[in-house]
Order: structure tokens, then sequence, then C-alpha cells
């Protein structure tokens, strides 16, 4: 490695690039991070982060300015149509877990992770940098970049694809079509708007269960803005869902409004998948959060299980810089995280979205193994909070395979 060669090359400026980028700086890593945009993606996507991320978030010092402009939800509850609640999840019993549930939209965070990266001098942030090409160089890993002065190789001894569900480092890597799993046959609309569906008796989150108008509507900022998500055909195309939206919101939404009670500020349809890469590590070239794994939003586990994955490769990146863990820990990280995928997310992130238009939501709470974990619990806060805690499974500790240890 030359003294100008960064030892991690990080591609995308999504949450998991800055975030990894971020946590590598503070342990006075060289790091390089490309990203092929001029600036930092607004698309309105996650809001929620469960805890096993906040404890990332605030292992990376990012968790004060998270606090300060989100907030921490405190019931999430599942409905039927009717408005008839079937089981709550509430979260007041851990309020003062500081890793308790964080409701913050995923462009604010980037911005707070974006400032807290770009104090560290040994971090090189370069806009406009599209990786168009890879190859390991004898361990070393090379990504060929198209940038505005022209096409150019940046050489680090290990390359982290965070380039997104997309991700061309992936396809790179496997084939242009090799990311196995399945697309589901509706489409999620993701909107933002100002709706008071407070006056309806909602929490701060709400499922609502049914065959036709399955929707989700949380609160996502402290001055009432909403995020309402619903499912919608997969063979509609966005001006076909845009024509559709408002006579959609009439039937759908409590109080059947017009459009001129509420304010939508964004309206984006997405494709929902269940799909992972087939390795998260290829020599020097290593995959991890959207670029390795993919779920459907319900539940908030796609960006909370990225966050899990960058908080375990810092630690083998670390490991690796330090002298205390050997190339073997790579292997490690892409089988347990994976593992964790296929255990966890993506069965749990699948059930979510499959109660969402359950056939009979009348009996749903009696058949769903989840709803009915949810109500035996109701009454006991200690249970309540052991519940809560469960998704903390999804961690690990990669420590342990330090050679010290
Ligand atoms: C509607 C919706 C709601 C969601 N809600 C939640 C939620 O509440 N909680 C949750 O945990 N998750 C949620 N998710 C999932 C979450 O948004 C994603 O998991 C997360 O954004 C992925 O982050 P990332 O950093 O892996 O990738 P991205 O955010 O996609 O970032 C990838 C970056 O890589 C860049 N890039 C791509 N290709 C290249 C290239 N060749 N060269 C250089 N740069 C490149 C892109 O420009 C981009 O900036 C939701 C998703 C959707 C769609």
């Amino acid at each position: 490695m030359s003294s100008q060669e960064p030892y991690v090359t990080v591609v995308g400026s999504g949450p998991a690039g800055l975030l990894l980028s971020l946590i590598l700086a503070q342990n006075k890593i060289p790091v390089t991070l490309v990203e092929k945009a001029d600036t930092l993606d607004k698309q309105p996507r996650a809001t929620h982060y469960a805890g096993p991320a906040v404890s990332v978030l605030r292992r990376a010092g990012v968790m004060d300015d998270i606090a300060a402009k989100g907030f921490f939800p405190e019931k999430l509850t599942f409905r039927t149509f009717d408005n008839k609640v079937l089981a709550t999840i509430d979260h007041t019993g851990v309020s003062d877990d500081p890793d308790r549930l964080v409701c913050l939209p995923l462009n604010q965070l980037g911005q707070i992770l974006l400032s807290h990266l770009q104090k560290h001098p040994n971090a090189t942030i370069l806009w406009n940098h599209e990786v168009t090409d890879i190859k390991d160089d004898n361990g070393t890993g090379v990504v060929t970049v198209t940038a505005p002065d022209g096409s150019k190789e940046l050489r680090a001894r290990y390359v982290v694809g965070c380039d997104g569900a997309n991700s061309k480092v992936r396809r790179l890597l496997f084939g242009d079509w090799e990311f196995p799993g399945k697309t589901w046959d509706t489409q999620v609309v993701a909107t933002n708007a100002y709706y008071d569906f407070y006056k309806f008796g909602y929490e701060d989150a709400n499922f609502i269960i049914d065959p036709e108008h399955w929707y989700m509507a949380a609160r996502i900022t402290r001055d009432g803005m909403w995020r309402v998500s619903y499912g919608v055909p997969a063979s509609l195309t966005k001006e076909e869902l845009l024509e559709q939206r408002d006579e959609k919101w009439r039937n759908m939404l409590p109080g059947n409004p017009s459009p001129e009670d509420y304010r939508i500020t964004n309206f984006s349809p997405y494709k929902v998948h269940q799909r992972l890469a087939e390795s998260m590590r290829v020599g020097p070239f290593v995959l991890a959060a959207d670029a390795a794994h993919l779920c459907n939003p319900f539940g908030g586990l796609g960006l909370t299980g990225g966050i899990v994955d960058v908080g375990g490769l810092a630690d083998c990146l670390i490991g690796l810089y330090e002298g205390k863990a050997d190339n073997s820990i790579l292997d490690i990280y892409s089988k347990v995280r994976r593992e964790k995928y296929s255990q966890f997310i993506d069965p749990i992130s699948s059930a979510n979205l499959l109660r969402m238009f359950d056939k009979d939501p009348s009996t749903v709470s009696q058949r769903d193994e989840s709803l009915q974990m949810i109500n035996g619990v109701k009454d006991d806060p200690t249970k309540m909070k052991e519940l809560i805690g469960g998704i903390n499974v999804i961690t690990y500790d990669f420590t342990q395979h330090y050679r010290s240890k």
C-alpha cells in the first residue's frame, strides 16, 4: 500500500457507506468514499431504526444529533380497516433504554453522518465518481471510476460495496442477474404527507391489515409529517398510481379525506424484494447492507440489518488494520451476516408483509404468531421489554475472532 492509498475504499454514500466510513475514520483508518451522484439521495425511504442499529449509531457518536432531530416512537399498533386495535407494541417501558427504536427520515440521517465524516482528515469523499469496474490485483482491491476529469483506478487493501440494491460491485462479482430471492407481486407506494391521524385514535405507528386497503401510517417528523406506505399491484405505472392516488386516499384513510385535507410532499412507488447475495466477500471485495440483501420495508428491518452489517464489518476491518485479525474474519462476516438474514430478517419481514393483506383481519390476531406473542405480554412490562429486545438476535460480536481472544 503506498502512502497515497486508503486502506478501504467504500462505494456508495447511502447511510451504510457513510456510517462505515465514519467508524473506520474514527479508528484512524484511511478511507475513501466514492459516490456516483453529486449529493446525498433524497428519496423517501427508511425512517425507523430498531435497537441493534441504534447501538451502532450510538457507538459512532451520532445518536445525540439523531435524537435532537428525530424522536422515539411510543406505541405501534396493528388495526383492522374499521379501526379495531388488534395488538399494540408499547415502547413506553423501554424509554430509559439508550438503544430503543428511533425515527428520523433517511435523508436527515445521511446529513448527520456526512457532517460527522467530514470532520475526519483521514476520510476522503469523492462525489461524481461512479464505479464501473473492479479487479483483484494480488489481493489489492482496484476499482475503476468514471469521474468528471476522466476515468481512473483507485486502489485499496479492501473495497466495500455499499452501493445499494442495484450494486455495481455485486453485479461485477456475481453477474447482473445473480441476486437470489424473489420480487413480490405487490409494490409499495411510499408517501410523506401532512394529515392528522392522531384525531382518529392512531398511535405513532400503525399497521392497517386489510386484503384491499392495507397500509402503514407512522408519524416521521416532530412537526407532524406522516409516512403513509400502501400496497398496490406491481403492474401499475407511476403515472397510473398518481392518477388513482386521491381516490385511493379517500377510500383508504380514516376520515375519507379529500385532497384539500392533506398535503403530500413525496410520492414514490417501490418494487419490493427478498434477496440475498450468494456471498458477502470475494477476495478484497466485501458487500454490506442493500448491496448484499433486500427485504420489504414492513417492520423496518432493511437498513436496521444493514447498519448491523456495518457495525460488524467495521470491527473486522479494524481488527485487520490493527493486526489483531486475519483475512478469514471476512469469511466469518459473510457467513454470519448471511445466516442472520436467512434465519431472522427474511422470515420476519416476509411475515410482516403477508400479515398486511391477510384475507380475514377479524381473526388474524388468533392465527398470527407475532400478534399472539404481543397480546400475550401486553399486561407485563418486563415481558414486553423482552419481546422488543428480541430483535437483538440479529447482532453478532466479531471481535471474538480477534487473535488475542
Ligand atoms: C419505502 C421504504 C421504506 C423503508 N423504511 C425503512 C425503515 O423504516 N427502516 C429500515 O431499516 N429500512 C427501511 N427501508 C430500507 C432502507 O431504506 C434501505 O435498506 C437503505 O436505504 C439502504 O441503504 P444503503 O446505504 O445500503 O444503500 P442506498 O441508500 O441505496 O445507497 C447506495 C448509494 O450508492 C451509490 N451508488 C450506486 N452505484 C454506485 C456506483 N457504481 N458507484 C458509486 N456510487 C454508487 C448510490 O448513488 C447511493 O448513494 C425502507 C425502504 C423503502 C423503499
